[in-house]
């Protein structure tokens, strides 16, 4: 088993490596699905490595770095690669701007990238005293529906490679680097989309009796939609639904014909969104009768929750505590209500997803996720550079 100062000395040489490809990555941002160049660049650098490429969607790829020592051990990390469609801010003396007009990375997966690059190099450059296989997953399309995570494990390659274990990272602006954060059980919750579309009949302000009035319809909806977390959802489940935006009517004096209406549902589990998903529907029917209107409910599915399986997210814990020294980890108190496709992987193996501060004030890089100013501090892979090759070899965590 290695030690926590061979790890961090195998990485060093690699640091300022991955800043310089992260800047590169960040001024050649590519959308979800379009990750051609971006593919390329990755595909192109592991070739370098000596080692087995597979591409298994028309962007990204995966990698398969065999070790001397023969094992059944198999551990998967994933880094996701794709932009936003943000047009990037931020201060004018920053040298590595976007160069691709209303596209950026606004969510860090440049780094991410980058960072996996850097834990490949250091993997290959040590596959001597690797034991067993290391699967690179460098993922396509993880900020669009259906989630690049979903179609790579549709292909069904990931389930014939035996992978005992499956990590992943996201930068966190909201943690100061060197730090270390993630939890057991829930993590991330599940993010749907819904929209609802009340169909009434239209007429004079002044004569409600011959329209069917949606805004009233609307507004008693709303609220309907409200009890459902409130009396239906067992309490001490964790659920929201938002309706974020409303949008009907001209003028003060009309009775509109329809009122549309948009939001979100989060949650952890799977009973307790298709309990919320019946009574939406249950409650709307409902009120589309007893008030003669047409009310249309649609669903769009987004990713399940993020779940860290308790074997890999106690070996997660334990590896970044035996890395960086307990000071530095941070075990979460509660999940956050924001979504990850990594989620689908982990429908899949045991696996756990974690946090990698990357926020400082002096490189400005405190910025929320999806800000147009986002900005990650290179101190970002000091960190999570030397966490991934840990997991990938497995390292001794007790002092
Ligand atoms: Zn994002
Ligand atoms: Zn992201």
């Amino acid at each position: 088993m290695l030690t926590a100062d061979t790890l961090k000395t195998w990485c060093e040489p690699h640091f300022e490596d991955a800043v310089k490809e992260r800047e590169f990555l960040h001024q050649h941002p590519e959308l979800s699905y379009q990750e051609f160049k971006t593919t390329q660049y990755i595909v192109d650098e592991l070739s370098k490595l000596d080692i087995r490429v597979e591409r298994l969607l028309e962007t990204g790829c995966v990698a398969i770095i065999e070790g001397a020592i023969p094992s059944e051990r198999t551990i998967a990390l994933r880094a996701d690669i794709d932009a936003l469609p943000i047009q990037e801010e931020g201060d004018a003396k920053k040298s590595f701007f976007s160069t691709n007009p209303g596209v950026a990375h606004c969510c860090g997966h440049d780094a991410h990238t980058a960072n996996l690059l850097g834990a490949a190099r250091v993997i290959a450059a040590h596959r001597e005293q690797l034991v067993g296989r290391v699967i690179l997953i460098f993922q396509p399309g993880e900020e669009t529906l259906p989630g690049g995570g979903r179609l790579l494990c549709e292909t069904g390659w990931l389930q014939k490679q035996n992978i005992q274990h499956i990590y992943g990272l996201h930068t966190s602006p909201s943690h100061d680097v060197g730090v270390i954060a993630s939890r057991r059980g829930e993590l991330m919750a599940a993010p749907d989309e819904f929209s609802v579309r009340i169909k009434g009949i239209g007429g004079h302000a002044a004569r409600p009796h011959e329209a069917i009035d949606p805004i009233v319809i609307a507004s008693e909806c709303i609220l309907a939609l409200q009890t459902i977390v409130s009396r239906n959802v067992d309490p001490t489940e964790k659920a929201v639904i938002t309706v974020g935006r409303i949008e009907g009517g001209t003028a003060h004096n009309i009775i509109p014909e329809e009122v549309r209406l948009w939001g979100t549902i989060r949650t952890f589990s799977k009973e307790t969104v298709d309990l919320i998903e019946r009574r939406m529907h249950e409650l709307l029917a409902g009120l589309a009768k007893a008030h003669r209107a047409i009310i249309e409910l649609d669903i769009n599915k987004g990713y399940p929750a993020v779940i860290n399986a308790a074997e890999s997210s106690e070996i997660l814990l334990n590896t970044a505590k035996a890395l960086f020294g307990g000071e530095h980890v941070e075990d979460m108190e509660r999940p956050i209500m924001a979504g990850e496709d990594f989620s689908f992987y982990q429908q899949e193996f045991p696996g756990a997803f974690y946090f990698v501060g990357s926020g400082s004030k002096q490189t400005d890089s405190q910025y929320v996720w999806h800000h147009p100013k986002y900005n990650v501090d290179p101190g970002f892979f000091t960190t999570a550079m030397p966490m991934m090759v840990a997991l990938a070899f497995g390292m001794s965590t007790t002092p």
